[in-house]
């Protein structure tokens, strides 16, 4: 059954706790040379088989697929699709007119470690972040119909960019069908999505709840969306009825979009400002009328090292919002680096609001939506967290 890799003695305990990574630092031995890719077993220092999953040449060595002794191939990958995809109907995704943008597969968290599945209305946009997950993908995207029962007509295989970094030189392409105009809505409101050079898989859909609470504060409020990409908690402000919306990021194409969404829901135009400006600096000085203001920076910290260098960002930001907000101001405030935890996030804010001197109270503890559903073994896969703010 393909390579075996032996773990130095004692480095069993992760697997034995169904954490599903094993990291290159970890292997005593290496037998036949398997390619980045390729599926290996897993065992102990003195030979007991513990697990299966496919072999690449990062710091994480293997992405476990099995802890038992059976075969890891497109049958075992159809199945874990199709119980993601049975998941996310118990969730009332499927077939909901409300809302058709939904992550179909969230990697370890649906057991398909190093695979992104998002949906876009009858278009599944896939990321793979390791080679092996790829080679399964290509042979098996014609399936992803038959597996939605006929949700699923166009796949769009997004891969080129991260498989890059993994030495593998592919151009991102459709799977299966084409460029879909279906209309693509969440909680009632229309989006513009650019799958296909848009960040990251085109929209932020792990939002959508935090979102859908924004527009329940925003009522005759004045809404500074900073870090707004398509302007998503701009179009839930507006929908609730705000005063005024300013939409603010480094990115033109993203606030075009943002503005296209706004004439796209026929929202007021005149209520709707947007600012192409570095955030950083624009929340240094900011008007003194916004009553509420939403932080969503993309990921400060990508890994360890640059940690210290994340906290200061948020602690940056964060300060410049407390302490210049109207009194009573609401701040919806995020991090989705997972080598931040909730606690350390929660702690970072507070040294925020210590040096703004005013009195901050938490209304609300948010999180990813369930359908980016987190693996208890892996911890790691809990990556989004925000905090709702009142400032006296
Ligand atoms: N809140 C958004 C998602 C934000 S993603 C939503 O709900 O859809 C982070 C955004 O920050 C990206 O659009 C990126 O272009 C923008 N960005 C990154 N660095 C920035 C900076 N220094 N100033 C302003 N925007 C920035």
């Amino acid at each position: 059954m393909g390579s075996i890799i032996y773990l130095k003695a004692k480095k069993e305990t992760s697997i034995e706790r169904f954490h599903p990574w094993v990291f290159s630092g970890a292997i005593k031995r290496v037998e036949s040379n398997p390619q980045n890719g390729d599926v290996v077993s897993v065992h102990a220092n003195k030979g007991r088989f513990l697990a299966r999953g496919i072999y690449g040449m990062s710091s994480i060595a293997v992405r476990i697929l099995s802890f038992e002794d059976v075969a890891v191939d497109e049958e075992l990958i159809l199945d874990r699709l199709k119980n993601a995809w049975d998941k996310r109907a118990r969730l009332g995704f499927v077939g909901n007119s409300n809302t058709n943008i939904f992550r179909w597969v969230h990697a370890e968290g649906d057991d398909l470690p190093g695979l992104i599945i998002d949906i876009y209305g009858d278009t599944a946009v896939v990321v793979c972040h390791a080679v092996g997950m790829h080679r399964f993908i290509l042979k098996i995207a014609e399936n992803f119909t038959e597996i939605s029962n006929g949700a699923i007509k166009n796949v769009f295989d997004k891969s080129g960019t991260t498989l890059k970094k993994h030495g593998v030189d592919i151009e991102n392409s459709y799977l299966l069908g084409q460029r879909s105009e279906t209309k693509l809505v969440e909680h009632n409101i229309y989006f513009k999505v650019d799958w296909e050079k848009g960040q990251k898989t085109g929209f932020f859909i792990d939002q959508r709840e935090n979102r859908h609470l924004l527009r329940t504060y925003s009522k005759d409020k004045i809404v500074l969306n900073t870090f707004c990409y398509t302007g998503g908690f701009s179009m839930y402000a507006l929908q609730g009825e705000a005063k005024k919306v300013i939409s603010l990021d480094s990115s033109q194409s993203a606030i075009d979009l943002a503005g296209e969404n706004v004439k796209w829901n026929h929202f007021d135009e005149k209520k709707h400002e947007s600012v192409k400006a570095d955030a950083i600096d624009y929340l240094k000085d900011l008007p003194d009328d916004i009553d509420l203001i939403v932080l969503d920076p993309p990921a400060f910290a990508k890994h360890m090292s640059a940690r210290h260098q994340a906290i200061q960002g948020y602690k940056r930001i964060n300060h410049h919002a407390i302490s210049q907000i109207k009194p009573g101001g609401i701040i919806f405030t995020f991090s989705c680096s997972q080598v931040i935890d909730k606690k350390l996030f929660r702690d970072t804010v507070m040294a925020a609001a210590i040096n703004a001197k005013r009195k901050v109270r938490i209304l609300h503890q948010l999180h990813q939506p369930a359908d980016h559903p987190i693996n208890i073994y892996h911890p790691e896969g809990e990556y989004l967290k925000g905090l709702v703010l009142e400032v006296e």
